[in-house]
């Protein structure tokens, strides 16, 4: 269906705002938190998940669930400018966290589209979409974090007719894995293989016997992520993804769109500023000079960020986003570094004590560690800002 771009952001944000009320400044609480990597308590995440679940749905529904997608899944097959200006728009609104099936919809589905085939995207495309299913990513390893190729897990074939898979080892800092349904799990499945040889990606159940998911505590109080022990886990043969022993390809896919997932999110320093000016007003210093400053520099660095990273987006060739987002992911890390200094500065010694109104602004400083790291971190992601995108030499 042809519809120009006006008319369709007309249409979509009748439908948002059909279901949820505009976001104010304030975020609707005094305590709102800022987290970029939101620290929630059981009982909240158990709030939230069936309406998080259920938005997913009402918007596929209404066909607003994948705008560039392929037909054939229930996409819309429109330009991917389409689904950006939808994205935007749902941001204005209070529509629940799409954090819970992020992975999902941002990087395993256009990993499945780029190496998945007809049985495993029939299987999980739309299902992934629509969060009849949850994801999680089993990548990470004790000992392999930002050196995947040092994974240790085994897959060994099962069976007479060796259709089916058995799975042993460990992974760690896994998102989600306690409400997930499926994982894509990295694993080694030619015994003796080094570095990036021999390794394969699988598409796994995780509601098995021989998978035990251990929740972490984290330091900010929340348990997002998890160790998972598999022990004896089965995947059947039709759950590989890509071909055998050349995992390597597929997780570089994953990799790029998580980075481009994680970078593309300007809206998360542009949100924050109305937020900052608002905090400034409250604690009386919103004319001093070096605060406004800081917030324009601030807002400037957010815009163009976000502009270059939609320049970025738009050369991305075959919908596979180029090493230059690793520049996207590092700029906002940056900027909310900066975010979180001058809130600091605003705050003084309030910032950490949890009995100010805005006790919400420590959560940034806690939180962004996490967001330097997960997806790559800085020391990684300058690496291939360096070789891939300036081509100097390896050090
Ligand atoms: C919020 C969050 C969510 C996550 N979610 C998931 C998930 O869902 N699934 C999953 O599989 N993993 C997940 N992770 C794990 C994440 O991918 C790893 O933490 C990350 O890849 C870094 O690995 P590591 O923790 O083992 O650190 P290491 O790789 O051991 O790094 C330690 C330090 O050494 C530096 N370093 C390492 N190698 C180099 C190098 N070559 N050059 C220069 N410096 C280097 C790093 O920059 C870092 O400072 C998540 C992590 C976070 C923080």
């Amino acid at each position: 269906m042809n519809i120009d771009l006006e008319t369709f952001c007309q249409q979509a944000e009748e439908f948002i705002s059909a279901h949820y009320p505009r976001r104010s400044a304030r975020a609707g609480s005094e305590h709102a938190a800022v987290a970029v990597i939101p620290e929630r308590s059981a009982a909240q995440e158990a709030a939230e998940l069936p309406e998080a679940i259920q938005w997913r749905k009402t918007t596929f529904d209404a066909g607003f669930g994948w705008i560039d997608g392929p037909a054939e899944f229930g996409g819309r097959g429109l330009p991917p400018s389409y689904a950006d200006a939808y994205r935007q728009l749902e941001r204005r609104y209070a529509v629940p966290d799409e954090g819970y099936t992020r992975f999902s919809v941002g990087i395993l589905c256009p990993t499945l589209l780029a190496h998945g085939g007809p049985e495993l995207n029939g299987r999980y495309l739309r299902a992934l979409r629509r969060a009849d299913i949850v994801s999680c990513q089993l990548f990470s390893e004790p000992d392999a974090g930002s050196d995947l190729a040092s994974v240790r897990t085994r897959a060994g074939r099962d069976g007479e007719s060796g259709d089916s898979w058995r799975i042993n080892g460990q992974k760690v800092w896994t998102s989600g894995a306690h409400y997930s349904e499926v994982g894509m799990l990295l694993a080694r499945t030619e015994p003796g293989s080094r570095r990036n040889a021999g390794l394969s990606v699988f598409m796994i159940e995780m509601d098995q016997p021989g998978v035990e998911v251990r929740p972490i505590q984290q330091l900010t109080g929340g348990k997002s992520f998890s160790e998972v022990f598999l022990d004896d886990a089965r995947v059947s043969a039709q759950s590989l993804v890509g071909e055998i022993g050349r995992g390597w390809d597929v997780i570089n896919t994953t990799l790029r769109h998580e980075r481009a997932v994680i970078g593309s999110d300007g809206a998360v320093d542009l949100a924050l500023v109305p937020r900052l000016i608002d905090l400034a007003r409250r604690h009386g210093c919103w004319d001093d000079p070096v605060v406004r400053e800081a917030t324009a520099d601030i807002y400037a660095r957010a815009q163009a960020d976000s502009l270059m990273t939609l320049d970025f987006l738009d050369r991305a060739e075959g919908g596979m986003p180029g090493a230059e987002m690793s520049l996207s992911k590092l700029r906002l890390t940056d900027n909310l570094q900066r975010i979180s200094a001058l809130a600091q500065r605003i705050l003084g010694g309030s910032f950490v004590t949890e009995l100010d109104d805005d006790f919400g602004w420590s959560q940034l400083a806690l939180t962004l560690a996490g967001l330097r790291i997960g997806g790559g971190t800085d020391e990684v992601l300058r690496t291939i800002v360096a070789q891939r995108v300036l081509s100097l030499p390896r050090s």
